[in-house]
């Protein structure tokens, strides 16, 4: 599988790209079913695509303190 993104063409808000399964909106779950409603970007790491995030996804990761939004 190739799974280079094509980091020159903008991303559409698709969706919730969270993969923790810690996070509280899907606990216990890697993946999230809901509609991305903001790109985050990782601080911890140059992130040049962003991570489409739901809200509640969203929400725990600012908390995390590992991702901020444009
Ligand atoms: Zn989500
Ligand atoms: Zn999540």
């Amino acid at each position: 599988m190739n799974q280079a993104q094509d980091s020159s063409a903008p991303r559409r808000l698709d969706w919730c790209e969270c993969s923790d399964p810690g996070c509280p909106a899907h606990l216990g779950l890697s993946s999230c079913a809901r509609e991305g409603a903001d790109i985050l970007y990782r601080i911890d790491m140059e992130d040049e695509t962003g991570t489409a995030m739901c809200e509640a996804c969203a929400a725990d990761a600012f908390e995390s303190g590992v991702f901020y939004a444009e």
